[in-house]
């Protein structure tokens, strides 16, 4: 390729032209003249300076600039064919190198071309060279540049020069009025918003360009700021909107939750009995509860949600259950309805595999309010299904689903101007600066202790190569009586490639393993034929259970304590901690190993290794912040929508706490023209974004 940093020659765009820029723009996020003005560098080029050459010849290894006029332009073959152009100015000269070049640049080129050219000086065999800099072709007059030149986030089809180029128009178009009155600014230590937008795009050159690239600069202070500030507006308005929003109160404990505790096999750890208390008061209010119940894997999440349904039911209201998968939404019904029926409650199973029948007498139910707790999968959002009284929605994996999906399951139960409590349940602990930012209008539950008696599981990482040995466990474990999972390499690229490994893996488990019961279950079976699999596993009819990462979440048989995982080296980190929880819920020590192919990549081996060292759900989801960044705790569509783009939660705590604190103070009205500082500041930075934080 050519240099990239050269001014293209301005071109009358044909219109298709312009639309694939505005469609390549559209997906860097970039809609309107404000995004593009926000759209800011994420480094800088320094071509404010040229060197002479015989001092740069005493600079290897920097990036440097230097100018000169083309002496010889040639193309040679040493081995590899190249092209070797060599300027000089009045005291050096250096060698530009293209290894890979188009014939057009012979031409540009030409002896007696002057031409700018930047880039890391190496002292090679011919002297002085830069290989493949960027470059321009200039005059004698042609200005150097005052400021440091900005390198853009950029995508396909989008190249500097044009990224700066709409950015320097789109700078002309904006109304640049600072939301924050110089009160504010002088309180908080803030530069100008224009000023330190201004600064972003284009530094002066005396910046200091290390607190640029850090970004503790006070230009980026003020944009961190900005940001945070309209985070926390949004969040706090949403939560000040729910509280003024009407629920039915659910504050009868009565018959049905006092026989269902009374009947449970076990007691409530008194982590489950907070938490329950803390779900129990929420719901009684008038208002509607938003509460995520957060607990490591295995701790005991479902019999709280059971809970808290009867509770509702108890009230007169109906719950609903949905859960990610099919699976699970089985295991759930089986299991509470095994806790409930006996107790008199119709409880409805509702998925998009029932036949049509089935499905059309489970949407009378519903709509009658016969059925009392409704339990399934994404089938209970379809438009069709109406509730007669929903009281209470409970979400099960909520990373699982979409914040459009959870919404318009809590939108099922406008009943009478009354919007249901939710209560959302995680495995996937979020770290706490995530949850004050992200989740503010969310409360918190949190199971930290698991049920007694079990044992802590052992993880073992272990080579592919020794596949034979770990058939062996399987063969030791499942003779003890005990259950074991095998789950098979996660392929991405095809899901029947995917499907192909499984019923291999399975064939030569079979073979190795005669005498025992091998079930198979995997993503590309029928519902029902997925229940038969697992039911039988459950009932102890199969003993080792090979699967497709179907049986990632949330599975429930207490008598596996051996849990296979063939090429964890392509997994993530969440999904190892949630495939290992399958095990160690009863009370046998369990084991996991990890089967890897060598050799490791770096990321991979940090986490084989955090897997090894920790069973600690809120230790792993540090690690894979730490690994991923913030995104995946948010669910796929928020990270895109609302992710922090210039905050640090972790380095910039000092100005999340800031902006909250000033956030407050203008819903409050307790500054001067807050309502306008509020809606000209939601309206900058947020746009169209905000609805997605209320869920
Ligand atoms: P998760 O929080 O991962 O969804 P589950 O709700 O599936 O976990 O519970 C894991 C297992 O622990 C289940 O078999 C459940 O019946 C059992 N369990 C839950 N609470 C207790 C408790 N207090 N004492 C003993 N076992 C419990
Ligand atoms: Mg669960």
């Amino acid at each position: 390729m050519p240099a990239t940093n050269k001014t293209l020659p301005p071109t009358k765009a044909k219109p298709t032209a312009a639309g694939k820029l505005a469609a390549s723009l559209a997906k860097l996020g970039l809609h309107s003249p404000m995004d593009m003005v926000l759209h800011l560098p994420m480094r800088y080029v320094d071509e404010t300076q040229i060197m002479s050459m015989q001092q740069a010849a005493l600079l290897g290894g920097r990036m440097l600039q230097v100018e000169g006029v083309v002496t010889e332009c040639d193309v040679q073959y040493r081995p590899r064919r190249q092209l070797v152009v060599t300027i000089a100015d009045d005291a050096g000269q250096m060698v530009l190198r293209f290894v890979n070049f188009y014939g057009s640049q012979i031409t540009q080129l030409a002896v007696g071309t002057r031409v700018r050219a930047r880039a890391e000086i190496r002292h090679g065999f011919f002297g002085s060279e830069m290989v493949h800099p960027d470059y321009k072709i200039v005059n004698q007059s042609t200005p150097l540049p005052t400021q440091l030149t900005p390198v853009y986030p950029s995508g396909t089809g989008v190249s500097q020069a044009s990224l700066r180029r709409e950015i320097h128009t789109a700078m002309q178009h904006i109304d640049w009025h600072d939301t924050l009155s110089d009160n504010l600014r002088s309180q908080y230590g803030l530069l100008e918003f224009e000023a330190a937008v201004k600064c972003l795009h284009h530094p002066p050159a005396d910046v200091d360009e290390s607190s640029l690239e850090d970004r503790s600069h006070d230009a980026w202070r003020r944009m961190k700021f900005d940001e945070l500030l309209a985070q926390q507006l949004s969040l706090q308005r949403a939560q000040a909107a729910r509280r003024s929003k009407s629920a039915p109160s659910l504050d009868c404990v009565g018959q049905l939750s006092e026989r269902f505790l009374q009947q449970l096999p076990f007691a409530l750890t008194s982590a489950q009995q907070r938490v329950l208390a803390e779900i129990r008061r929420d719901i009684a209010a008038p208002h509607p509860m938003q509460r995520l119940l957060q607990g490591d894997v295995g701790c005991g999440k479902t019999i709280i949600a059971a809970l808290a349904a009867a509770q509702a039911i108890d009230s007169g209201y109906q719950a609903a259950l949905m859960a990610p998968t099919e699976i699970l939404a089985d295991q759930h019904f089986r299991k509470i309805a095994g806790w409930l029926e006996p107790l008199g409650i119709g409880v409805v199973w509702l998925t998009g595999s029932l036949k049509k029948k089935e499905k059309q007498a489970a949407r009378e139910q519903i709509l009658s309010g016969q059925a009392q707790l409704i339990i399934g999968t994404h089938a209970l959002i379809q438009e069709d299904v109406q509730f007669a009284r929903l009281g209470l929605v409970l979400i099960d994996e909520q990373h699982r689903f979409g914040v459009d999906q959870r919404l318009t399951l809590r939108n099922k139960g406008n009943h009478h101007q009354l919007v249901p409590h939710q209560l959302m349940m995680t495995a996937t602990p979020i770290p706490r600066t995530l949850a004050m930012t992200y989740y503010a209008d969310l409360e918190i539950s949190v199971i930290d202790e698991l049920p007694p008696g079990r044992t802590p599981i052992m993880t073992r990482v272990i080579d592919q190569e020794r596949r034979g040995e770990v058939i062996e466990r399987v063969g030791a474990a499942t003779a003890e009586g005990r259950q074991a999972y095998w789950v098979c390499p996660l392929i991405e690229e095809s899901e029947a490639l995917q499907l192909q490994t499984a019923t291999d893996t399975c064939a030569m488990l079979q073979q190795a393993l005669p005498h025992l019961q091998v079930g198979l279950v995997h993503g590309r079976m029928k519902p029902a034929e997925k229940q038969a699999i697992m039911a039988d596993f459950i009932a102890g009819h199969t003993q080792l259970l090979v699967a497709t990462t179907v049986i990632e979440v949330g599975v429930d048989v207490p008598n596996a304590s051996l849990m296979v995982i063939e090429h964890a080296e392509r997994f993530g980190l969440s999904q190892l901690h949630q495939l290992r929880g399958r095990v160690g819920r009863g009370t046998a020590a369990s084991v996991c190993l990890l089967m890897y192919q060598g050799p490791l990549g770096g990321v991979a081996k940090q986490r084989l290794m955090t897997m090894r060292a920790s069973t600690d759900g809120f230790e792993i989801a540090r690690k894979d912040l730490e690994i991923r960044g913030p995104g995946e705790f948010l669910g796929a569509r928020q990270a895109g929508q609302a992710m922090l783009r210039f905050a640090d939660l972790e380095t910039d705590q000092e100005l999340v706490d800031q902006a909250r604190a000033l956030a407050q103070a203008l819903l409050a009205h307790t500054l001067p023209d807050s309502e306008n500082i509020v809606s000209a500041h939601l309206q900058r930075w947020m746009n169209h974004r905000e609805e997605y934080l209320k869920v």
